[in-house]
């Protein structure tokens, strides 16, 4: 089987090109990569015919297939996306006046299994593929053009340390200088609490934000609602992110999903407060988006005043993440993949 053109780096990819032809050759296919966002021979209009017939004879060349498009009513969209063996996942550009947010995925599915989270029921069915990482990115940044992504987020499908080492080629990829050139600083890897990978990632020399689904403080009632905490409890992954913080200097951010009756009492913002006193991080408090959890609702506006007026106590910086696209399922723990929800197609 050939190999795919984006399971090159940029750098080993100009190699390859270079025995064949000139090394201006490999600058435009590069170009139209990762500049223009096309790995289609065809539209690389300034190269001859025998260069993108080589493309296409030793390459495979295809980017995930856009199977459906849905346009939320405030400026969302999510992509259905399709994979070469028809897998499905799903990926989210959320816009704002300044901002241009790519949230994507790294798993087929979720083997994780968190309680308030849709990606999770089906289970896991494979890792996806450098390519398939980074071929997102493409399809993505073609369709916003003439407008940049400027934050990119692995808070899609499924659980991005579980799948480490394509999740750090794509990235080398995505921040290379020849490749999409895009900065450490705006991109966020958002992880359940894998301790061993957290350190991994420390380890690896790349640099990324690191965005932890935290939820609870209290052990046992984090065990209730995320199964991760029985293989690393709060206290390993306390560790591991001290470690991570010591080796990259990146400040942490904790997301932690508001559920009335779960997560919300005074005793809840305590324990959060000392599970974070004595690291620099920011933490970003979530509504719950409902993902069909018997007995639970998202907290009301009275709710949450409530919850945030308690957690003045918290001496870190906290935000309130504001709900994006729920009406397309393409919310916070929405996204599922499903074939049969009512779209509205763009
Ligand atoms: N596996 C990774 C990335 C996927 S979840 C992780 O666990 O972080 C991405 C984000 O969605 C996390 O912030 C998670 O806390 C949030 N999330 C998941 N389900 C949610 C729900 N039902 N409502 C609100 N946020 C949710």
């Amino acid at each position: 089987m050939l190999k795919h053109i984006l399971s090159l780096s940029p750098d080993a990819l100009a190699t390859d090109l270079s025995a064949a032809f000139p090394a201006y050759r490999a600058k435009q296919v590069l170009a139209w990569i990762y500049a223009r966002f096309t790995t289609d021979p065809d539209s690389m209009t300034d190269l001859p015919t025998e260069v993108k017939e080589h493309l296409k004879q030793n390459y495979r060349l295809e980017l995930p297939e856009v199977d459906a498009r849905l346009l939320s009513k405030d400026g969302t969209i999510k992509y259905r996306l399709k994979l070469a063996d028809a897998c499905l996942i799903e990926m989210v550009m959320i816009p704002e006046v300044k901002k241009k947010t790519l949230c994507i995925s790294s798993q087929v599915g979720c083997s994780r299994a968190c309680a308030f989270c849709a990606t999770g029921k089906a289970g896991l069915t494979r890792n996806l593929f450098p390519e398939e990482i980074i071929g997102q990115f493409i399809l993505a940044a073609r369709d916003l053009l003439p407008n940049r992504i400027t934050n990119l987020v692995f808070m899609g499908m499924g659980e991005p340390l579980d799948n480490l080492d394509n999740v750090l080629f794509a990235l080398r990829t995505l921040q290379a200088e020849k490749g999409l050139a895009f900065s450490p600083r705006r991109t966020t890897i958002s992880t359940c609490g894998i301790a061993p990978g957290i350190r991994h990632l420390a380890d690896s020399g790349i640099k990324t934000k690191l965005a932890v689904s935290l939820n609870s403080a209290e052990s046992e009632t984090r065990l209730k609602i995320m199964p991760i905490e029985k293989l690393y409890h709060l206290n390993e992954l306390k560790q591991a992110l001290l470690y991570f913080r010591r080796k990259t200097n990146f400040r942490i951010t904790f997301e932690y999903i508001l559920i009335p009756g779960v997560n919300m009492s005074y005793e809840d913002i305590r324990a959060l407060s000392r599970f974070v006193n004595d690291i620099s991080c920011k933490i970003n408090f979530i509504p719950y988006n409902p993902t069909g959890v018997e007995g639970w609702s998202a907290p009301t506006k009275t709710q949450i005043d409530d919850f945030l007026q308690k957690a003045t106590i918290i001496k870190q910086a906290v935000t309130l993440r504001k709900s994006r696209g729920a009406d397309i399922q393409g919310a916070c723990g929405q996204l599922a993949a499903q074939v049969n929800q009512t779209e509205r197609l763009s």
